[in-house]
């Protein structure tokens, strides 16, 4: 039997949103234990292809007490250089780890504090953050289950390079952030690409002389709250705008890929394992991408106007492809795919969090990664304060903002009477 440990704080998951956590609990004296299932970083070094880029400027890269100082801050670091600058951050952080230990089990306790079961034995902890990412488990549509077995599937977090696939075409479903920057990976090395368009928005790289982010930057959009976006807590569920930081930085237009040979196709419905049938969505999907792009260009325009500032001139951008009309089906053995990549996102798997936290769609229920829980915390979820939460540009303020909490609940618990609820 394995003998239960007590730590003031675990913190589950030891990705650079559990690091930085650790970092300001260390700097306050807390003591703590990240529990990582794998390896520090663990999602960074495996699921990422060799191509990889970041989509957001180097100087977003703010975590705590290790910023960006590389020479290249309006550039995008590649992945190896990613990983260079997390272990920076590890070492800097000097984080109090356990790597290969996964926590199977979080239960609150009814004297207070919490159970952890783990594969490397049980533990016990006054207070635990999850953060552990959002994107656990991939998804893949059971649809899949139909192919022939001759043709190669993976998930996007699986995709490496374009060499390491079996010959013929590719189907890439999904068109996000990994599917759009995926199929232009292909592309790119020739091969023939069949894509799903899915429903993603876009946005420009550069506009007006700097870089998108940059101007979104300025006008105020990274600091804003998720209470105050017009989505409120429902922009959690949006899509990432796909573009890329690749060779510099540019655009993805899908029509001027399919200008260039790419075949595209709407959304994948269904498929009776020899014919792929597609929902007729990729004439407005594309509208739809490019009236986003549009939309947050004429907002930077209002933006320059409103503040009297000298920029360069931009255009709206005017398609340079339509589709001559929906296609409904593709025959797989006459298309010659060889391989599918499934670009269609994950979902969070909390079922070995035993706590009420969770609201009616199973999502974590928290504000600002405070949940009504006492004690139990989330945090480096998208959007789970500014759009930055989930990125290296939000989640040190998150970070800071919790360890404040934490502080605060560990001083009321030391209070000869302790409240039931947490600290407000
Ligand atoms: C394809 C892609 C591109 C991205 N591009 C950018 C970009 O350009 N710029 C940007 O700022 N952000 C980008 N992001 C977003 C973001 O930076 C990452 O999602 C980041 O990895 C989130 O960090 P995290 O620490 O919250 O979670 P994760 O990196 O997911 O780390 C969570 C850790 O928890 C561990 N874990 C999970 N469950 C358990 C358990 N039960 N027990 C113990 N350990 C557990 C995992 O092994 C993992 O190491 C991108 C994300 C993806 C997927």
């Amino acid at each position: 039997m394995t003998q239960s440990t007590h730590h003031s704080v675990l913190i589950v998951g030891g990705g650079q949103a559990g690091l930085s956590l650790s970092y300001y609990l260390t700097q306050q004296g807390v003591e703590h234990l990240v529990l990582e299932k794998h390896t520090a970083m663990h999602t960074w070094r495996t699921q990422r292809w060799d191509s990889f880029c970041l989509v957001t400027p180097n100087w977003q890269c703010q975590l705590p007490g290790h910023p960006y100082q590389g020479g290249d801050p309006h550039g995008f670091m590649r992945r190896d250089e990613i990983l260079q600058y997390l272990e920076a951050f590890r070492r800097s952080c000097a984080a109090p780890i356990r790597e290969g230990v996964a926590v199977r089990r979080v239960a609150p306790r009814a004297r207070g504090g919490f159970e952890v079961q783990t594969g490397g034995g049980d533990f016990t902890a006054d207070q635990v953050v999850l953060a552990c990412g959002g994107y656990h488990v991939p998804i893949i549509p059971r649809l899949a289950e139909r192919l022939p077995r001759s043709i190669t599937q993976l998930h996007s977090a699986q995709y490496r390079n374009p060499g390491e696939l079996p010959p013929g075409s590719v189907l890439v479903v999904g068109s996000g952030q990994s599917g759009a920057q995926i199929a232009e990976d292909l592309h790119l090395a020739g091969r023939q690409v069949v894509l799903a368009v899915g429903e993603a928005p876009r946005c420009a790289r550069f506009y007006r002389g700097r870089d998108v982010v940059d101007w979104l930057a300025q006008m105020g959009y990274y600091e804003m709250p998720v209470q105050d976006h017009p989505l409120r807590e429902g922009v959690r569920d949006n899509t990432n705008h796909y573009v890329t930081g690749r060779d510099g930085g540019r655009d993805i237009d899908l029509r001027r890929f399919a200008r260039e040979g790419m075949q595209l196709y709407g959304r994948l419905l269904d498929t009776d394992g020899a014919t792929l049938h597609f929902a007729p969505t990729l004439a407005a999907a594309l509208d739809q991408a490019d009236a986003v792009y549009n939309g947050i260009n004429a907002s930077i325009d209002r933006y320059i106007a409103d503040h009297g500032i000298d920029a360069p001139p931009g255009a709206r951008y005017e398609p340079v492809w339509v589709p001559p009309g929906e296609r409904a089906s593709l025959e797989l053995a006459h298309a010659g795919i060889g391989a599918i990549i499934w670009c269609i996102g994950f979902a969070a798997d909390y079922s070995w969090l035993d706590a009420p936290v969770f609201n009616g769609r199973g999502q974590p229920q928290h504000r600002r990664g405070v949940t009504q829980q006492p004690g139990l915390y989330f945090l480096g979820l998208p959007w789970l304060h500014t759009w930055g939460s989930g990125r290296f540009s939000g989640v040190a303020s998150d970070a800071l903002y919790l360890s404040g909490r934490i502080q605060a609940f560990q001083a009321v618990m030391a209070t000869p009477a302790a409240p039931a609820e947490q600290a407000a």
